[in-house]
């Protein structure tokens, strides 16, 4: 049976689940059991059209899995609905541009060890799972997410841990994946405890799309695991759409942040789903709402097959120019590109013309002319 998104909003059985007890529902690895990976699955549950049945059943669609509540959420067989084009694979994925990379960041030059990056000086990427509550169709991490290519145990974890700790200039450790809050809070606490134990480590943060693919896995045992001890912990939320913050997420969000974790926001800008500025603020809003802070907008990266997801550069800095002066600069984000190279690049909308010796001016978000004093002492 079809999803009709009628219990949209809250994210509730539904379908082929309807009769699911709320004790399974509310079990996050009941949902992780219960995903959709399969052609007709998909087919099933969120319409999938038959030839993107067949693109999945070819093999050459990135990996593919669906939590039924994030599922419940999504508009089944709508190509429009932001929620679904995110996770529902597209025969449009097959398609790559000469300019597309497979590691359009280039990290894999600068692996230390197995799920370690140290690309700037001062800070290093922990990839400590490749496995995701569910799978986004544009992941930068494409390549290696959910491919089984390094072994990321308990011995290669000692080798990225001794690497940082005879480091001394690595000032902060990015949790991320795959997404790290898959792995069991014990684990997890175990990890931030030896990473406590790092003397020139000054905090630390998490990269996770958990709260908004499986909230019910914020419980309080894992809130006890990633509660600050001497290193911060910041939590990064991959959050694109405010559909995505139901009653449930927001209640998920709100038990990490009653327990003194700073929450961040991360969104990517992507067609269909959020390049337009009226959601855009809204997300912002609904983010602020929940106790986080919207901190990225990254434009798409240019990953392979991801070209029917991306909108121009020049797009993106015009919603930036709509969103700055026009809402609270709380709820606004900094808007990057992220460079193979040359690490981020944040773009801001011009609002300076001139500047000498004497005098900075230009033009303000509305438009209107301004000018304001350069030196201490103008003549
Ligand atoms: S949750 Fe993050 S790592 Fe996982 S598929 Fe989505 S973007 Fe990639």
């Amino acid at each position: 049976m079809l999803h009709d998104a009628t219990n949209a909003a809250i994210g509730r059985p539904f379908g082929r689940w309807a009769q699911v007890a709320d004790h399974d529902w509310l079990d996050w690895r009941w949902q992780l059991r219960n995903r959709l990976t399969s052609p007709a699955d998909l087919a099933e549950v969120l319409g999938l059209d038959a030839a993107d049945q067949q693109f999945v059943a070819s093999g050459a669609a990135f990996e593919v899995g669906i939590t039924p509540y994030f599922a419940s959420l999504c508009r089944a067989g709508d190509p429009l609905c932001p929620l679904r084009r995110q996770v529902v694979p597209d025969r449009a994925e097959a398609v790559s541009r000469t300019f597309e990379r497979q590691d359009p960041l280039g990290e894999d030059p600068h692996r230390r060890a197995p799920g370690l990056v140290h690309k700037y000086p001062d800070r290093v990427l922990l990839l400590i799972t490749d496995r995701c509550a569910a799978y986004c169709r544009y992941c930068t991490r494409a390549r290696w997410v959910a491919g089984d290519l390094e072994r990321l145990g308990e011995d290669e974890l000692n080798v990225a841990i001794d690497y940082i700790a005879r480091t001394p200039q690595i000032r902060d450790v990015l949790i991320s994946g795959g997404d790290p809050l898959l792995w069991s809070s014990a684990r997890l606490r175990r990890l931030l405890d030896r990473l406590d134990g790092i003397a020139h480590l000054r905090w630390v943060r998490i990269g996770t799309r958990v709260p908004v693919f499986v909230p019910m896995r914020i419980d309080a045992e894992l809130v006890e695991a990633l509660r600050p001890r001497r290193l911060p912990v910041y939590l990064n939320v991959h959050c694109n759409h405010h559909a995505e913050l139901t009653p449930q997420a927001v209640a998920a969000l709100g038990l990490l942040a009653d327990a003194g974790i700073p929450l961040g926001g991360q969104s990517v800008l992507l067609r269909g789903v959020n390049d337009d500025i009226t959601t855009l603020r809204e997300t912002w809003y609904a983010m602020l709402g929940a106790r986080v802070r919207p901190y990225y907008l990254f434009h798409c990266d240019p990953i392979t097959g991801s070209s029917h997801l991306r909108t121009s550069v020049s797009e993106g800095l015009e919603l930036m120019r709509q969103a700055v002066g026009f809402t609270s600069g709380m709820a606004v984000p900094k808007y990057c590109i992220d460079l193979e190279g040359a690490g981020k690049i944040p773009l801001w909308p011009e609002y300076v013309q001139q500047f000498d010796r004497e005098w900075i001016s230009g033009i303000s978000y509305a438009g209107e002319p301004w000018r304001y004093v350069n030196r201490l002492d103008p003549p």
